[in-house]
């Protein structure tokens, strides 16, 4: 997660909620009744510096909007419409900025994926929708095989390419509706709506063969990438954890059998 970058375009939405561009001086006029608009600029802001939780920042750009909303209340009537109407306007793109910010709480930066907070959101809705439709949950854990390697022979940024790459391929092999997880450093969960065991095998030979064609190119080389899988498809009334643990032996299984294969869970 990029906290910097998070917590720069922060203290841009802040400074923009609380003075808009275009209408400086509507919030000040506005700001008695909620304090003094420099002095709550300077709270948000080093609310924003002390924390590294990307999370904790999106809810005080939240409490920086509200913030600015009410302000806008509580305009006088001598302000010209045409100025409230450019800072309202203001506010409904930093509340599109707010939404990307949002969204990125949940995505991991490097591959795209969702990360594992992104999946506490996501599962929960993909196991409701299996239960209402009496449908399969197909579950993969994905684990890319030597990939210690590639970083100890190319270097880091070559691993890092490697992951890009890995996750690409997995975007075009993939369905939209399957949810891809970077769930841990070279590990990826994939939750595949409407698929039993052979539907999720047949996708994961699938992105196999697409692997295979497209191998990561790094500089001069051509690096092949291969994976290792678990699969399990839940049981009714099943946890995740439960669903998870069998996928991962599962997994454990595909690496002790030789690597670049998948198995199924019992
Ligand atoms: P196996 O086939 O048994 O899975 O072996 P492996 O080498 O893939 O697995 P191992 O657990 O030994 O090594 C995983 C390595 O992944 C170690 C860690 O430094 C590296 N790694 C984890 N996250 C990242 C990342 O974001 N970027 C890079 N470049 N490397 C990472
Ligand atoms: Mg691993
Ligand atoms: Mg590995």
């Amino acid at each position: 997660m990029q906290t910097s970058k998070v917590k720069h375009a922060a203290l841009r939405m802040v400074k923009a909620s609380v003075n808009p561009a275009g209408a400086p001086q509507i919030v000040p006029r506005a700001a008695p009744a909620t304090g003094d608009y420099h002095h709550r600029l300077e709270d948000f802001a080093r609310r924003i510096h002390r924390t590294d939780d990307v999370g904790s920042i999106v809810s005080i750009i939240e409490e920086a909007l509200r913030e600015a909303g009410s302000a806008r209340n509580e305009v006088p009537a001598s302000v010209a419409l045409a100025e409230i109407t450019r800072a309202e306007l203001e506010i409904e793109a930093l509340k599109t900025e707010l939404e990307q910010l949002r969204g990125m709480v949940h995505v991991d930066h490097l591959t795209g994926a969702l990360n594992r907070c992104g999946f506490d959101q996501v599962y929960p809705r993909e196991a409701a929708r299996a239960d209402r439709q009496a449908a399969p949950l197909g579950t993969a854990l994905l684990d890319i095989d030597d990939f210690k390697s590639i970083n100890d022979r190319h270097g880091h940024q070559a691993g890092d390419a490697a992951l890009v790459h890995f996750a690409q391929v997995i975007k075009r092999s993939m369905r939209p509706s399957d949810v891809v997880v970077r769930f841990g450093g070279e590990e990826f969960l994939f939750l595949l709506p409407d698929s039993g065991t052979d539907d999720t095998a047949r996708a994961l030979s699938r992105l196999q063969q697409d692997l295979h064609r497209s191998p990561l190119v790094y500089g001069n080389c051509r690096l092949p990438i291969t994976f290792s899988a678990g699969i399990a498809v839940r049981k009714t009334g099943e946890t995740r954890d439960a669903v998870i643990a069998r996928a991962d032996r599962a997994l454990y299984r595909a690496k002790s059998a030789g690597k670049n294969r998948a198995v199924t869970a019992d």
